[in-house]
C-alpha cells in the first residue's frame, strides 16, 4: 500500500499524486476518485488505497481504468486543511492555466492534479469522478452535485441523498472544474473526519462507480449489493434531493462560534438561534435543513441551509 511520502515538499513528485491504478485490458471509461483535497481528510485516500489493493488482489473484470488520486499531498502530510489556501477554491480557469507553483503550495499541486489527470483522461471518451471528502460535523453521508445534467443523471443510481447546486455559491471546487471538461461525477461528503464509517463509506461509494459507470463483475455478486445496502442505511429517511438557499459566510475578525450539535440534513427553523459572533446571535434566516455548521478552526463557510427539491 503506497503511504503519503513524509519527504519536504520540494522534493514532492508529481507521480507522488498518483495512489494507484488498475484496468483488465477492456475499453472503457477513465473512473477517477480523489481523496484529501482538504489535507485534514485523509479518509478518502485511504479508501481509494484499500479498494486498489483488493482489484489488484482479484484482478476482475472491469471496463475502463480506475485511477485513485491524492489530493493535496503538502496539507495530507501536515494533516491540515491546506497549508496556503484552500485548494478546493483553486479550481478556476485563471488559475488552472497559469500553472505555475510560485504563488503558494496548493497552485504546485493544482497544476500537478490538473496535468496528471489530463495525460490519464486521454486515451477516454468518457470519464467519471468521485471526489472524496468529509466534514468537521457528524454526517449522514451525501452527494453535492452541481448543475451538469450528465452528472444528475448519473447520482440517481447511488443510494444517498443529494445536495444541488453548491458550486454557485463556493465556486473553484475540483467538481465544477472536471464538470465544465464535461466528466460526470460529484463530490462525495462521507461522513465526519476521524469517524471509521466515513472511509467504509468512501470504500462503498467508489466501488459503486466501478459497477455502475465500469461494469465490474466480482467473484462474489452479493458484494456490491452489500455495499449499496450499507449506504442506503444510513440514510434514516427515503433519498431526498435538496438545493441550497441560504449560506452564511464567515467575515475576517467575526470570531464565528456555531452552537453545539447540528449536524448535516437537522431539520432547523426561521429565527432558531445557530450561532454567535461579536455582534450577538445569528439566527437561522428560514426553516429548512442544515448543511456544514462549521466545528473547526480552519474554513470561512459558516453553515449552509438547504430546502427539499422533490
Ligand atoms: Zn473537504
Amino acid at each position: 500500500m503506497k503511504q503519503i511520502p513524509t519527504k519536504p515538499l520540494r522534493q514532492i513528485d508529481i507521480d507522488d499524486h498518483v495512489l494507484g491504478s488498475y484496468d483488465s485490458g477492456h475499453d472503457g471509461p477513465l473512473l477517477l476518485a480523489i481523496g484529501g483535497i482538504h489535507g485534514n481528510e485523509p479518509s478518502g485516500v485511504q479508501a481509494i488505497e484499500a479498494v486498489l489493493e483488493e482489484l489488484h488482489r482479484h484482478q476482475p473484470n472491469l471496463h475502463g481504468r480506475f485511477l485513485g488520486l491524492a489530493g493535496n499531498i503538502a496539507a495530507l502530510q501536515a494533516r491540515r486543511r491546506y497549508i496556503d489556501e484552500d485548494l478546493n477554491r483553486c479550481f478556476r480557469s485563471e488559475r488552472v492555466d497559469a500553472r505555475s507553483a510560485t504563488e503558494s503550495v496548493e497552485q504546485g499541486e493544482l497544476a500537478a492534479l490538473v496535468s496528471l489527470i489530463d495525460e490519464y483522461a486521454g486515451g477516454h471518451d468518457d470519464v467519471c469522478f468521485i471526489d472524496c471528502h468529509t466534514t468537521s460535523s457528524p454526517s449522514v453521508p451525501y452527494l453535492s452535485v452541481n448543475a451538469h445534467p450528465p452528472s444528475l443523471i448519473m447520482m440517481e443510481d447511488f443510494p444517498l441523498h443529494t445536495v444541488i447546486g453548491l458550486e454557485r455559491s463556493i465556486p473553484g471546487c475540483c467538481g465544477e472544474f472536471l464538470n465544465q471538461l464535461d466528466y460526470r461525477g460529484f463530490t462525495f461528503e462521507a461522513g465526519q473526519h476521524e469517524a471509521e464509517t466515513s472511509r467504509e463509506h468512501h470504500q462503498a461509494t467508489i466501488w459503486l462507480l466501478l459497477a455502475n459507470e465500469g461494469g465490474l463483475t466480482l467473484p462474489d455478486p452479493s458484494f456490491i449489493d452489500r455495499q449499496e445496502s450499507l449506504l442506503r442505511q444510513t440514510l434514516g429517511e427515503p433519498k431526498r434531493h435538496f438545493e441550497l438557499t441560504a449560506h452564511y459566510r464567515i467575515a475576517a475578525d467575526e470570531n464565528f462560534r456555531m452552537r453545539p450539535g447540528f449536524k448535516n440534513f437537522d431539520k432547523v427553523a426561521k429565527g432558531q438561534p445557530l450561532a454567535d459572533n461579536n455582534d450577538g446571535l445569528i439566527r437561522s434566516p428560514s426553516d429548512g435543513r442544515i448543511l456544514m455548521p462549521l466545528y473547526q478552526s480552519e474554513g470561512d463557510d459558516g453553515f449552509f441551509l438547504l430546502s427539499p427539491s422533490d
